[in-house]
């Protein structure tokens, strides 16, 4: 066995500060301003719930958003490049490089601004608030809103089996959590209204407990303390899934109110 020279040692005084930065570095490819997009929203509300994106594709495209994984088998959400699925148990767990998506959202987040979040605000509310603040509608935006809530209502879908139903029907049997006194925070984005058929027009939010105990797609919430960061998106970048589910799949027709059903029933 071949004796190893210094400059080939893989340890030593620089390996561990060599690791240190490239933890910090943004992952390759990955740029702020871009929203980077697997696949289409009416792709999943047709019931497209297979691709074959590899969420180490995500990881290289961003670190901060949402979306779900094959087979509908949670919600997925993304803070600070860590990947993790709510299930329908309520259980976020850490994503592999090798699970996959069918419709994800990602960005590299880089603050544009932040503010205090009104205290006892609610989703519409907040809503309000950001439709002021946010400097246009027809822009894309990524919004991260951290502190506690009085109150946090998500959901979680049953994982789905083959032949898939359209996305309305696979969430009659969607996991609701109403989550009471707790600390986290909710990756949020707003679509402009064009996005329609594509993405979500307004707003779409996921959210993660600070404990990593409990998360989801957001239903609504109320705002106890806390801070909201935005980052300014004018890039969409749409990857399009090269599986014969979403080329064959139909995405004609108008699928807004399967879309509001969908996402904000109550709203
Ligand atoms: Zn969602």
């Amino acid at each position: 066995m071949p004796k190893l020279t210094p400059s080939m040692s893989p340890v030593g005084p620089i390996a561990p500060l060599l690791i240190a930065l490239a933890l910090l570095a943004p992952p390759a490819g990955a740029e702020p301003g871009v929203l980077a997009q697997i696949s289409t929203i009416d792709a999943l509300l047709a019931g497209v719930y297979d691709g074959p994106t590899r969420i180490a594709k995500l990881r290289a495209l961003g670190d901060f958003g949402l979306g779900t994984v094959n087979g509908l088998d949670g919600e997925l959400v993304a803070v600070d490049g860590r990947f993790y699925r709510v299930t329908a148990d309520g259980l976020p767990r850490p994503l592999a490089d090798d699970d996959l998506t069918p419709f994800a959202v990602v960005t590299t987040f880089e603050l544009k601004e932040h503010m205090v979040v009104p205290a006892a605000i609610d989703f519409v509310g907040l809503e309000r608030v950001l439709d002021r603040r946010l400097p246009s509608p027809n822009l894309f935006y990524a919004v991260r809103i951290e502190g506690h809530f009085k109150h946090m209502k998500t959901r979680s879908p049953q994982r789905q089996t083959p032949p898939y139903r359209p996305l309305a029907e696979a969430l009659k049997t969607q996991s609701v959590f109403d989550l009471d006194d707790i600390e986290g925070v909710m990756v949020a984005f707003r679509c402009p209204p064009y996005v329609k058929g594509i993405n979500v027009p307004g707003y779409h939010a996921h959210f993660l407990s600070a404990d990593r105990k409990h998360g989801g797609h957001v239903l609504d919430f109320q705002v106890d303390q806390a801070t909201l960061a935005w980052s300014e998106l004018t890039e969409l970048r749409l990857l399009l899934p090269t599986d014969a589910a979403f080329e064959a799949s139909n995405l004609g027709g108008d699928k807004s109110q399967e879309l509001q059903q969908a996402e904000r029933p109550e709203h």
